[in-house]
Formats: C-alpha cells, sequence, structure tokens
C-alpha cells in the first residue's frame, strides 16, 4: 500500500475509482491481451465514459481540470495492472495537448469534447524512419494547396497507427531545421494516409505501432495547430508533459514488479526459510523500494512546477531519465528474485521486465534526457 498525499477528497476519489477500474477491467485481461496482441479498444472508450482520457484538461472542453500531479499517479495506477492501457492515455493526452495549448478558440471548441471525451483516440506523429532524436530534420512535407496541405512522407513507429481516430502530424512547410516544421491536425480516415504493417514489438504487445505513410493525403488548412512554423516548438512542449506521463508509466510498473516480487519471496522456501529472509534477497527487495520511492518524488517534483505554472521541462526530463532507468532495473532485479520462475511467462515479471525496456526509449531517448539536463546545467 502506497502512502500518497493528494491534493483534494476529489483527487482521493479519482485515484480510487482508478484503482476499481483496473482491478476490474484491466487485470483479468492483460495476460490474454499481450499474449494474443490484440489493442483493447473497448478498454479505453470504458476509460474515456470514466472521465480520465482528458484529466488534465479544462471542463469547459470536457476535461477534469485535474492537477497534473493527479493525472500522473492515475497513470501510475493504470501501468501497475496494464502498461499498455497508461501509456495508450499517456499518448492520446499528449495528442490532445496541441490542440488544448496552441489550437484557436474555434479549434478548441470543434475538437477538444470529442478527444477528451473518449469518443475519440489519438495518435502523435513526429518520428521518421531516417530520425527519431533528430526530430528537427523531420523530412514529412506538407505544401500549401488552396484550402489544403497536402502531405506527403513516412512517420515511424506510431502507437494507435491503424485504431486512433485522429493525428497530430509534425510536418515541414519551411525551410530545413526546426523553423521549417508545423502541426497539423489530421483525421486517420483521410484517402492516403495509410497504416503499414504492424512492428512486432519487445512489450506492449496489445498496443499496435506500425509506420504511417501520407501519400499526397489532403489536410484542410484550418487544421493547421498554431502558426505555421510553431510545429517544432509544440511538439517539444507537448514532449515535456508526456516526459511526466512515461515517468508515471515507469513507477506503476517498477511498482508491480516490487510487490509481485515481496509476495514471492515471502512464500519461496530455499534452505528451510522464506527467500526474503535471505539478506542477500531482502537487501536488493530494499533497494528496489528506495528507488521506486525516489522516481516518484522527482515525477511529482516536476509535475508541482508544471502545476505551479513554473518552467519544468529539465526537471520532466530527470523524471523520464531517471523513473524510467528505474524500472528497467527493478524489473531486472524482480526477475532474479524469482530465480527460474522470474525468466517464464507463468509469471508477470518477465512482461514487466520487457517492457521497462521501452520506457527508456520513446519520447526521448535516456541518452536525449541526459543532453536536456545537462545543457541545462550552468544556465540561470
Ligand atoms: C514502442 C515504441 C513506440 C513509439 N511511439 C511513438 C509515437 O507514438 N510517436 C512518435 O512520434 N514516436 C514514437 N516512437 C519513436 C521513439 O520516440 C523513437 O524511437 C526515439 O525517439 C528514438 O529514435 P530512433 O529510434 O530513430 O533512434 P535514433 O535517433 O536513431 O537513436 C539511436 C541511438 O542513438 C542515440 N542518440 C541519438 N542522438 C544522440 C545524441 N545526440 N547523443 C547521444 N546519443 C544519441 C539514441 O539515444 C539511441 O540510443 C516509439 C518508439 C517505440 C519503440
Amino acid at each position: 500500500m502506497i502512502e500518497r498525499i493528494l491534493p483534494s477528497d476529489d483527487a482521493a476519489a479519482l485515484l480510487e475509482l482508478t484503482s476499481d477500474l483496473a482491478e476490474r477491467e484491466l487485470a483479468p485481461r492483460v495476460d490474454d491481451f499481450e499474449a494474443r496482441g490484440e489493442f483493447p479498444r473497448d478498454i479505453l472508450r470504458t476509460l474515456g465514459r470514466s472521465g480520465l482520457l482528458g484529466l488534465p484538461y479544462a471542463e469547459q472542453y470536457g476535461g477534469a481540470a485535474q492537477p497534473y500531479e493527479v493525472y500522473l499517479q492515475v497513470l501510475e495506477v493504470l501501468a501497475y495492472h496494464w502498461l499498455a492501457i497508461a501509456e495508450a492515455v499517456s499518448v492520446h493526452t499528449l495528442a490532445c495537448y496541441p490542440v488544448a495549448a496552441y489550437g484557436s478558440d474555434a479549434q478548441r471548441e470543434e475538437h477538444l469534447p470529442d478527444m477528451l471525451g473518449g469518443g475519440l483516440l489519438g495518435a502523435y506523429a513526429l518520428s521518421e524512419p531516417r530520425g527519431g532524436s533528430d526530430a528537427g530534420n523531420l523530412a514529412t512535407k506538407a505544401v500549401r494547396d488552396g484550402d489544403d496541405y497536402v502531405l506527403t512522407g513516412t512517420k515511424a513507429w506510431i502507437t494507435h497507427a491503424g485504431v486512433a481516430d485522429f493525428y497530430q502530424v509534425f510536418a515541414r512547410t519551411g525551410g530545413p531545421g526546426p523553423a521549417g516544421i508545423s502541426c497539423l491536425l489530421a483525421d486517420a480516415s483521410t484517402p492516403h494516409i495509410t497504416p503499414l504493417a504492424r512492428e512486432k514489438t519487445m512489450g506492449l504487445r496489445s498496443s499496435p505501432i506500425a509506420q504511417i505513410a501520407f501519400d499526397d493525403a489532403r489536410v484542410p488548412a484550418d487544421r493547421l495547430i498554431g502558426e505555421e512554423g510553431t510545429g517544432f516548438r509544440i511538439a517539444m512542449s507537448a514532449l515535456d508533459s508526456g516526459r511526466l506521463g512515461i515517468a508515471a508509466c515507469a513507477v506503476g510498473l517498477a511498482q508491480a514488479a516490487l510487490d509481485y516480487a515481496v509476495t514471492y519471496a515471502g512464500e519461496r522456501e530455499q534452505f528451510g526459510q522464506p527467500i526474503a529472509s535471505f539478506q542477500g534477497i531482502g537487501f536488493m527487495l530494499a533497494d528496489m523500494a528506495t528507488q521506486i520511492s525516489a522516481a516518484r518524488a522527482l515525477m511529482l517534483a516536476g509535475a508541482r512546477l508544471r502545476d505551479a505554472g513554473r518552467p519544468y521541462s529539465v526537471e520532466a526530463a530527470k523524471a523520464k531519465l531517471f523513473a524510467t532507468d528505474v524500472a528497467m532495473k527493478v524489473t531486472t532485479d524482480a526477475v532474479q528474485v524469482l530465480g527460474g520462475y522470474g525468466y517464464v511467462s507463468d509469471h508477470p515479471v518477465e512482461r514487466y521486465m520487457r517492457e521497462a525496456k521501452v520506457l527508456q526509449i520513446v519520447e526521448g531517448t535516456n541518452q536525449i534526457q541526459r543532453m536536456v539536463i545537462s545543457r541545462s546545467l550552468g544556465k540561470r
């Protein structure tokens, strides 16, 4: 049981609702869906109906106006039970961000209620086959033609490819580098937007991830979010928020691994006693618990800066870096605590370990987080 200090009774009720929903809807289905690689679209609808797909956004547009620190703890609870679902909520929230933060009033009124109400599922299309880390050099083009932009190019690694209702696409409308990039909101049903073959991933197997081809796809010009040339700034600003979400996913996953390992170590006997009584195991569990507490504290510190309207990019990078490295270490150690039984799919820890790896890669690899942090050092 984690001791949480929540900012309101509302937040406490929300966390309880999320736990109940996760125990009822997620826990019984995760193994089956992960084994079959099937995306549980109906669960996302249930989360939407329960108000969990628009938590940090304004009530005026159908959001719940919850502080980011509360939203992150909801994600943590979801990740505890099923990482792919938490990741789906995090990606959807990321995909809504450009409209919520940079859209015109008319765009917000038109698009946000359906996005936040759970009717629509979003995807965030930044990465490309030739570049993920160096997103400022992306090649997908958007050329103005009358009342439309015509999109050509290929996006890569897109979570929710083929199941999303809308794609938040970053494409080049101007010259080279970040200043030539713009942000466009495209309906997934737009002709000539085609999801390609699904990637065969190490973990997150229920989550559809694929390249998306844009082959002269026409997107109405009124779907430009912000001004032409501001797309890279929008993308990076969205990722600041998203990285805190990935940290929350990592904390929830690591906590699940620790709790499983603790229970197992209390039951498994060797040399006539529970393995938890051996200092070698007990100290490993103690380190895992300590690392998770530290990761949660760092994540909440970043969220509280964001909630206070203060700069938080660097703290978000630190939280993403630290929490995802902790998740990798803790899930690997959980496999070790279970010995041979940790290496087979009869227990969830091997899945946790496979899933943790991706968190060190998405939304800026941990090398990129170190770049963000190191560049900030020495600056006032
Ligand atoms: C499961 C999954 C889901 C994803 N979902 C999405 C999504 O929904 N939307 C989306 O847009 N993208 C998504 N991505 C893409 C993800 O963001 C990229 O994979 C990531 O940014 C890295 O890009 P890359 O794979 O091209 O690796 P590269 O950029 O080619 O990097 C390769 C290696 O070089 C290192 N490296 C690169 N530059 C530097 C540097 N300057 N200094 C030090 N090291 C460096 C990287 O850290 C990495 O270790 C997803 C990826 C995965 C695996």
